[in-house]
């Protein structure tokens, strides 16, 4: 089953360019992802195709007018819901692009400027996403964002159906950490385990290796769980890594 979204933007090309390449584009070649790119000054009305006007009250940069982009929308009626981009949104983590994904399709709309008209966002729009607390100049690289973190959740996308499920923030960790060869480089080894051939071990091994990790740079993480079990503990102390008291 394919997945549609809708991404609507004053730069298409930029949606379209990133959407044909790599494990997006080989998606949509198989028929999982149909990325469809709208420009929002098609429904503009005067001669430079203006969708962006001053703000009332002053104030520095242009703010996108309600006009062009209801129209721009609903000419073309997307998929809902309709994601806003933009840094006041909800923060958009693995499990937002888990709700997208479950959906046969949704839709982005890229700000650019100061931002939308307050309008647009109220009435047009479903929701608001940010991609952190930062500003970027559009939304066209968080819609990207979202419609990658989106894309390779759905099945058969990545090719290896398993991968998602054994990543970062999967299970509410991050990932462990990974090696290749050569067993040695520089004096750095492999941890013996990772060669052993002893699969149990190495799964054990991984999964203290994520906590250990998680607790290290994202405690918060391993809080939202509600903290570490007996198990996480006998697994830390098994690969001999600290586990707070
Ligand atoms: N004046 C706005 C503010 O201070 O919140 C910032 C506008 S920003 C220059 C222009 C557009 O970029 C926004 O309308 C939004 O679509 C997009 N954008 C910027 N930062 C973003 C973020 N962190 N997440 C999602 N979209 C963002």
């Amino acid at each position: 089953m394919s997945l549609r979204i809708d991404v609507f933007t004053i730069f298409p090309g930029i949606v379209e360019a990133y959407a044909a390449e790599s494990v997006l584009g080989r998606a949509a070649t198989a028929g999982l992802l149909d990325v469809r790119a709208h420009d929002l000054r098609m429904a503009a009305t005067d001669v430079h195709r203006t969708v962006d006007d001053s703000p009332f009250g002053g104030g520095a940069g242009m703010v996108m007018m309600p006009e062009p982009v209801f129209a721009a929308v609903e000419a073309v009626d997307p998929p809902r819901p309709l994601v806003l981009m933009g840094p006041a949104g909800r923060p958009f983590d693995q499990s937002v692009a888990a709700e997208l994904a479950a959906l046969d399709g949704f839709s982005l709309l890229c700000g650019r400027y100061e931002g939308v008209d307050e309008r647009i966002r109220t009435d047009l729009c479903d929701d608001e996403v940010s991609l952190g607390d930062f500003v970027l100049a559009g939304g066209e690289l968080a819609a990207l964002a979202v419609v990658e973190a989106v894309a390779r959740l759905r099945p058969g996308v990545l090719g290896n159906s398993a991968s998602p499920d054994d990543e970062s923030f999967a299970d509410g960790l991050l990932e462990y950490p990974h090696w290749t060869r050569p067993a040695e480089f520089r004096g750095l080894e492999v941890p013996e385990v990772l060669r052993s051939g002893d699969h149990g071990r190495v799964e054990r091994f991984r999964r203290a290796a994520a906590l250990a990790r998680t607790l290290e740079r994202r405690p918060d993480l391993v809080e939202r769980r509600g903290g570490l079990a007996d198990e996480d503990r006998r697994l830390l102390a098994e690969f001999g890594f600290d586990s707070p008291t």
